[in-house]
């Protein structure tokens, strides 16, 4: 286990109005002067800085009497006023263009407590790691205003008080003070109230100071009024809707639906989900079905009241994956790796349990959170008002109060989004990362672009918890922890051993690093896993058939049909799929030294600003190594040679074309937008209103629909061939997930999976579900090129709204960078090159890429050097370990 010290690089903040210098200063005499950067909460609008509401960090002295850890809530002076403030990290630099007599004291502690006391050093472990000035990092953590709302308020300590004849010695502002707070009912006041009657700042401050130094008062940070309970209206059903005989048709629906939802709902939300009007419902309670009934509707979002469940009885293989994770008392990273439907989501809730019941918490993170709805479902249903939601969707308000309620009610369980790895539980017994394969767990911007995963690592063994990393289709990253190689993202390196193909053995320990492999194998009640066909689309073209659809997929939707099953068509996102290949061989074009497919682009030539042309041509993403497009195979000669695009919009035309009744819901980005979407569409889907669910990667995402019997995948190759290294492993992870949502019910399952390179190892892998083969193989492939988990890349990626200046900017940085290179013989700087998607929302982008080898650490002041060379017209954002380039 390594141990996090506050990094030593010079401050990256300063006084306000002082620039970004870095001062490394170190004369001795200011070491005894103890410093600590605070983030002062500025009122918004007082402080204009380039950003909006742009918090600050200044640093501040702290007087001889006062002890000041990182996470205490300060007042500090500020100009003429007294501020909030958190204390940041201790420092030992003056902000320069500062002399140390400018340096204010800190006032007052006014709560201690607040956050974990590791917390600190978690954003600033982020902000060292991945490159990014601390300022940003605690941004990203902290809801918006969490300061801005806090008040401080002074209280008597009453008892403390001597009964009579106080007046006699108390200096006038301290007894103003104390008459104030007893003559208040709760001996309790704010400061502002309390400044305003005592007749200023300076005097309240005197007289408090008084109080305070007799033990009479003290200040404290205002806990959040108990949210304002907002009433609403909640619909409960009362009786069972199959004794119900004096309804139409669509009530008895209604009624019904209610009763899916567990017999009780918010009424705006069930009317949008049966979509009916309140006429009805109102009918309803009138016969005395239902009952409309005036709720308090928190703020903190816990998703909809679910009908208790009980524990289920494991199957032997959850109760072996239990024991161990039971036995675990402090930090060990458990890797679950259960097949699709093989009840790893009971294994986390059964696990969560005794956790409670030590009085801990725990932090459940999944990808997306058209997930949510269903898995919060579930754990409502177990642990019914621990549960919370936080994720960046909630309204500020939300997000406001779950985060106050953090840090107040313990123990509970906070399941969100990537962001929810900074949510303040103390203490913490358990974090779980769900689908922890899934990518969407990495920040792609603003800065720091983290990945959850690294991040719950470093949480998990400063708060010495354990962390579960579950998953059907494990990570290449979290595969080589547990089989005892590191290749994690930690700040260093260790050494790296010859890389020895072991696989771990299934409930197995490895001696390395608290690591434990398990293993859960086969999926409830025995049920297969649904057999993979793969169907050639160089045959279907030979055969004449130029549909999107194979014959073979065209009769299972036939079935589906007459059968009245459910099906769920799988469709690549649009845009991705700019790779090349020939539709009658399957010949893909790649880069000759990167090993990634290269990607079609329109080169506008203007070089001489005369004319322009366009130029089909390709490209590498990597290295720009570049070709002309050519018009023919160059394998086979067939004209048939294209890039590729199967956008969800084509297939549902196809669709309505080859199967006029199927009735159809799309599930993608365009029609999730709306808060609540994928629950409704999903409810909807459950009941059936629809017997195909088309959608894009959302489809993948753990998804238990137990009517789902067939899955197709219109064109696996727009997975396969993405120009990144990642491409084959993302592929294989997709195909797998989104087959596994076939056959979880009663019905067996099918999946059909149309490409034109059925002899791709991805294919052939998912196929005969070869996780381990496929990732051995795939590791050694990496390992060859010195691609992670073995070595790191960091990647550099410009942007402006001039081509020219982008462009030029890239090739500066590089020059610096080939530079830095020459002393450090471990460090590969590959291109510059045009990003896969060269100008988006009107900026053009560039990036370079940093290929360091294993065991290589590079400073993080090296590529500051670049953000100080950087002109203001382009930005500059370092991504460490991405896992998209572009
Ligand atoms: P996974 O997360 O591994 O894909 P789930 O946890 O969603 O699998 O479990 C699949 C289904 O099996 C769910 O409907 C769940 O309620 C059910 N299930 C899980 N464990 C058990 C068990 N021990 N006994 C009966 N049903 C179970
Ligand atoms: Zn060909
Ligand atoms: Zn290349």
């Amino acid at each position: 286990m390594f141990t996090i010290t506050f990094d030593q690089s010079p401050l990256k903040v300063a006084e306000a109005g002082a620039s970004y210098n870095t001062n490394s200063s170190s004369d001795n005499s200011f070491k005894e002067i103890r410093l600590i950067e605070v983030l002062v909460d500025i009122p918004a609008g007082q402080f204009k800085s380039q950003d909006r509401d742009e918090p600050q960090l200044f640093t501040y002295s702290i007087p001889t009497h006062i002890n000041v850890e990182p996470g205490d809530i300060l007042s500090v002076p500020f100009g003429a006023m007294y501020l909030g403030a958190i204390a940041i990290r201790p420092t030992t630099q003056i902000p320069p263009g500062l002399t140390l007599e400018q340096i204010k004291p800190v006032d007052e502690v006014v709560s201690k407590g607040l956050f974990p006391p590791y917390y600190w050093q978690l954003l600033q472990q982020i902000a060292t790691y991945y490159q990014t000035p601390l300022i940003q990092v605690i941004r990203t953590a902290l809801p918006p205003g969490l300061l801005r709302r806090s008040q401080r308020r002074v209280r008597l300590c009453v008892d403390k008080i001597p009964p009579s004849g106080v007046e006699n010695f108390l200096h006038p502002p301290a007894l103003k003070i104390l008459q104030l707070l007893q003559a208040n009912k709760s001996k309790d006041m704010s400061w502002a109230e309390l400044k305003k009657k005592v007749g200023g700042d300076y005097w309240t401050r005197k007289g408090y100071q008084d109080l305070l130094d007799r033990g009479w008062a003290e200040s404290y940070l205002d806990t959040p009024k108990t949210v304002q309970a907002k009433q609403q209206l909640a619909v409960i059903l009362i009786a069972d809707p199959h004794s119900a005989v004096d309804v139409t048709k669509r009530q008895q629906e209604v009624l019904q639906i209610l009763k899916s939802c567990g017999g009780e709902a918010w009424l705006s939300e069930f009317l949008r989900l049966c979509k009916t009007s309140s006429s009805t419902v109102k009918t309803l309670a009138q016969k005395g079905y239902v009952l409309l009934e005036e709720r308090e509707m928190l703020r903190l979002a816990q998703g909809i009241e679910q009908t208790p469940d009980r524990p289920k009885t494991l199957t032997p293989h959850q109760t072996n994956a239990l024991n161990i994770i039971n036995q675990l008392s402090g930090f060990a990273e458990i890797l679950l790796h259960g097949v699709t439907g093989s009840g790893k989501t009971e294994v986390y809730l059964q696990a969560i349990a005794p956790i409670l019941e030590q009085g801990k918490s725990a932090l459940v993170l999944v990808p997306e959170i058209g997930l949510t709805p269903q898995l919060t479902d579930r754990f409502r249903a177990r642990f019914g008002e621990k549960v919370c939601v936080y994720h960046s969707g909630l309204s500020e308000g939300e997000r406001y109060d779950t985060w106050r309620n953090m840090t107040r009610q313990q123990p509970q369980i906070i399941i969100g989004t990537r962001s929810a790895i900074f949510a303040p539980l103390s203490p913490l017994g358990l974090i779980i990362l769900d689908e922890e394969h899934d990518s969407s767990f990495k920040q792609d911007r603003p800065a720091p672009c983290y990945h959850a995963r690294n991040v719950a690592l470093w949480r998990a063994q400063m708060e010495n918890c354990p962390l579960i990393l579950g998953s059907a289709t494990p990570s290449l990253e979290s595969w080589v922890a547990v089989r005892g190689q590191q290749g994690r993202g930690t700040p260093k390196h260790q050494n790296i051993e010859r890389f020895d193909p072991i696989s771990p053995e299934p409930n197995s320990k490895s001696l390395i690093n608290d690591c434990y492999y398990l293993s859960l194998p086969e999926r409830i009640q025995s049920r297969p896993l649904p057999p993979v066909e793969v169907v050639d689309m160089r045959q279907e073209l030979r055969q004449k058939n130029r549909s999107i659809f194979s014959s073979r997929l065209q009769r299972a939707l036939q079935q589906l049909q007459e059968r009245g099953q459910q099906g769920i068509l799988f469709i690549h996102r649009r845009g991705h799929s700019t790779f090349v290949s020939c539709r009658s061989c399957g010949y893909v074009m790649e880069c000759p030294d990167c090993d990634v497919s290269l990607s079609y682009h329109h080169i506008v030539e203007d070089a001489l600003q005369t004319s322009r042309q366009v130029v089909p041509t390709l490209r590498c993403h990597y290295c720009n190594y570049g070709e002309l497009y050519p018009q023919r195979c160059p394998q086979c000669d067939s004209p048939y040679f294209k890039h590729f695009g199967s956008g969800t919009q084509r297939v549902v035309e196809e669709l309505g074309r080859l199967f006029p009744e199927l009735r159809l819901i799309r599930f993608d980005s365009d029609t999730t937008r709306t808060k609540d979407a994928h629950r409704i569409l999903l409810t909807r889907f459950a009941q059936r209103e629809a017997d195909l669910l088309v959608g894009t990667q959302m489809l993948t995402k753990g998804l238990d629909l137990a009517g789902v019997s067939l899955v197709g995948v219109v064109s696996a190759d727009g997975l396969l061939h993405l120009s990144d290294y990642r491409a084959s492993e993302r592929a294989f992870q997709t195909l797998l997930q989104v087959a596994g949502r076939a056959g979880r019910g009663q019905d067996p399952g099918r999946v059909i999976i149309q490409t034109y390179t059925p002899e791709h190892p991805v294919i052939q892998a998912v196929q005969h579900y070869q996780y381990q083969p496929f990732v051995e193989r795939e590791l050694q492939e990496r390992q060859e090129l010195n691609y992670p988990p073995f070595g790191q890349l960091i990647a550099l990626k410009l942007s402006g709204l001039n081509q020219a200046e982008v462009e030029q900017t890239a090739e500066q940085f590089a020059e610096v960078l080939f530079s830095i290179a020459d002393e450090i013989p471990e460090l590969e700087v590959v291109g510059p090159a045009p990003a896969p998607i060269l100008r988006v929302a009107n900026r053009y982008r560039w990036q370079i890429l940093l290929k360091l080898l294993p065991g290589t650490f590079i400073d993080p002041t090296r590529l500051e050097q670049l953000q100080e060379v950087c002109p203001r017209s382009i930005r500059l954002m370092i991504d460490v370990d991405p896992l998209h380039l572009g």
